[in-house]
């Protein structure tokens, strides 16, 4: 049974992600510092899946710590997910999300050489488009001028693993850009957990619906789009889950030194389809108002989805209705969100 080292594994993207590796068979190890994420994650793993998932408590930027988890596991493969990424707090923290992003890539990375892992799958964004309006993007985009630090460090490590990979003709690496992954897991034991007021969409309407928050504001509605308000690419976070499935198994058999992908639907939904379609899903209405706009938005953001479909064989199952289904009943078994 082949091994993934899954960084941040108990996080929103990590902790799907860990079941869909799961259910095709590979054995998981998760490394994570719990900064942004609770142990109560992998009780709820474990109810899914029958299965407790070894589990190290450590941040990946501590090399000696890490390299603990590589003595005692045979590590085949790395998907990389630990980072900070919340947009705003990257622009008053700059050093602490340059630090940490960057900082665990790179640990991980020097362990791999350590240690002869070869395959890496990170989770980059499609933020490093920046804000070009020649959409859909495709993976020969060219990268933009981000407009935050938590951009930057995507954009720095990709650079970084491109260098690594030239340096080292063993390493194989896949970028996967990740546009707005949405959603929650069927049963409603996993999904987005936010710290405090939430900045994302989806939360935010989520807490509104829920009754916790009072009111969404709709940041715009003068944008050059049908309806005024920006349009996105929500992906529900099971189908990109299977994704990094798709990605190991491409990286098993790719002769390629690095590999990039968008994880997106390729269909761009507004703001206001997407409220309409939450209150679809929970059955009353949603509470918003218009806004101002929010500095560093683009209009429109959407993925072409056609290399992913043609190399990796993956294509988005879920529509925007299963996202917010999934919300919904995710919010309305956790009103709270999980305990610590
Ligand atoms: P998340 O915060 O839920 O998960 C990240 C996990 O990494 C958390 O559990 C956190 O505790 C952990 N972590 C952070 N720094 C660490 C460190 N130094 N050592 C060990 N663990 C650490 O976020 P997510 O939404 O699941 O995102 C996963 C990855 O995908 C991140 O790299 C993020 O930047 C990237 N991404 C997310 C989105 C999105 O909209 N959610 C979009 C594009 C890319
Ligand atoms: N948005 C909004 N109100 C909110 C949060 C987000 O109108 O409270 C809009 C935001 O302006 C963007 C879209 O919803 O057009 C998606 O924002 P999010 O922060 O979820 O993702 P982003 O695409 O910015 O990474």
């Amino acid at each position: 049974m082949s091994t993934v080292l899954v960084t941040g594994g108990s996080g929103y993207i990590g902790s799907h992600t860990v079941i869909s590796l799961s259910e095709n068979g590979y054995d998981v190890v998760i490394v994570d510092n719990l900064s942004n994420s609770k142990m109560e994650v992998l009780n709820r793993l474990e109810k899914i899946t029958g299965k407790r998932f070894k589990f190290y408590n450590i941040d990946c930027c501590d090399t000696d710590a890490l390299r603990k988890v590589f003595e005692e596991n045979k590590i085949d493969s790395v998907i990389h997910f630990a980072g900070l990424k919340a947009v705003g707090e990257s622009v008053k923290i700059p050093l602490d999300y340059y630090s940490n992003n960057i900082g665990s890539l790179i640990s991980v990375c020097r362990l791999m050489s350590e240690f002869n892992v070869n395959n890496i799958v990170f989770s980059s964004s499609a933020t490093v488009y920046g804000s070009s309006e020649d959409v859909p993007f495709t993976e020969e985009s060219p990268l933009g001028v981000c407009t935050n630090p938590y951009g930057w460090t995507k954009w720095m490590i990709e650079q970084i693993l491109r260098d690594y990979a030239k340096a080292d003709p063993s390493k194989k690496v896949c970028l996967l850009r990740y546009f707005n992954p949405v959603g929650a897991h069927e049963s409603g034991l996993l999904g987005e957990d936010p710290r405090g007021i939430p900045n994302n969409l989806f939360p935010y309407i989520s807490k509104v619906a829920g009754g916790t928050l009072d009111c969404l504001t709709v940041f715009g509605d003068d944008y050059d789009t049908p309806d005024g308000t920006c349009l996105r690419d929500y992906i529900h976070v099971v189908d990109l889950a299977q994704g990094h499935v798709k990605a190991l198994k491409f990286l098993d058999k790719t002769e390629d030194s690095v590999s990039v992908f968008n994880l997106g639907t390729g269909k761009g939904t507004s703001v206001l389809e997407a409220l309409n379609a939450f209150e679809k899903a929970c059955g009353h209405e949603i509470k918003h108002v218009i806004g101002p706009r929010r500095s560093g938005d683009i209009a429109v953001c959407y993925a072409s989805t056609a290399k992913a479909e043609e190399v990796l064989g993956f294509k988005a199952q879920y529509g925007i209705d299963e996202m917010c289904s999934s919300c919904w009943k995710w919010q309305t078994m956790n009103p709270e969100g999980l305990k610590d």
